[in-house]
């Protein structure tokens, strides 16, 4: 009598356990939803955009994010949603792409898909790296201020075209869609930003140019006056495929000149590559305040 219903307290008292250390389970689950919530609206992104066949990125990277936050990111609930999406394009890929596509809605001017992006002329050094490094801690410093940040991709074998990107933005219906490149010219001591914005060529471009061209400019400054380099302003285009496309501001900054042997070391320099992205998260910030 005595032993049964001791075992009856053991199994009692096991149920007991199993039952809290569930409920223990569930709470730290519960514990961080702000950042839940950005991260799998990346993660959502990257599988979208990597719809054609790099699953190897999502399978790399959705793990990863799984296990950061439970015990460092504690204090990342605090930072508040600004309400706010900020797509970050990073230009180009590893390899160039050179299927066709329009130019805008309905015309039959077709432009290749991504030529491949400019090179270092010392360094040697692809501008796909230094977009997607720059890109990649300019999502970390918009989140940290509390902008919904949608990458483009996250992967540099990724290679998309500049309607995919364009639709990236509108189905986000983006605040703002920045696209991260640099540039290159024959002329080697050539140096400076540009930020390409774009014209009304359609009743999309009609609707976003005031606002893109505002962003733009507030960007250029913070991004001239914090990094020192030479302001060449605001170049208009009504050639460019993403800029088309878009239905929201949409803005392409050219971070210096990969053709020029200082600015192309400066580019490589990881230093210069977080000062970049800083200057253009407190330029973002400020446009969108
Ligand atoms: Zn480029």
């Amino acid at each position: 009598m005595m032993r049964k219903s001791f075992n009856f307290l053991a199994v009692l008292l096991t149920v007991v356990m199993m039952c809290v250390s569930l409920s223990a389970c569930t709470k730290t689950n519960k514990l961080e939803p702000a950042a839940g919530l950005e991260l799998s609206k990346a993660s959502e992104n990257k599988t979208q955009s990597n719809e054609d066949s790099s699953s190897g990125n999502v399978a790399q990277t959705i793990p990863k994010i799984d296990t950061t936050p439970p015990q460092s990111s504690t204090p990342t609930p605090i930072v508040k949603s600004i309400g706010k999406v900020i797509v970050v394009d990073p230009g180009h890929a590893n390899k160039a792409n050179l299927e066709l596509e329009a130019n805008a809605p309905g015309s039959s001017v077709m432009k290749i898909k991504d030529g491949g992006g400019a090179i270092g002329i010392d360094t040697k050094t692809p501008e796909y790296l230094i977009n997607m490094k720059v890109s990649l801690q300019l999502r970390d410093l918009l989140q940290k201020r509390g902008y919904t940040v949608v990458m483009t991709k996250t992967d540099n074998s990724v290679s998309l075209g500049n309607i995919q990107r364009a639709e990236i933005g509108n189905n986000e219906k983006a605040a703002l869609v920045i696209r991260i490149h640099a540039d290159s010219s024959e002329n080697t001591t050539v140096s400076g930003a540009s930020m390409l914005v774009p014209l009304p060529v359609n009743e999309r471009t009609k609707e976003i140019i005031d606002e893109s061209n505002r962003c733009g400019r507030k960007i250029m400054i913070s991004l001239t006056s914090e990094v020192g380099m030479k302001d060449r302003g605001l170049a208009p285009h009504s050639d460019m495929t993403g800029f088309n496309w878009s239905k929201v501001p949409v803005i392409l900054v050219e971070m210096g000149f990969l053709s020029n042997p200082d600015e192309d070391r400066k580019l490589s320099d990881a230093n210069y590559q977080a000062k970049l992205a800083r200057a253009l998260a407190d330029g973002i910030a400020e446009a969108l305040k």
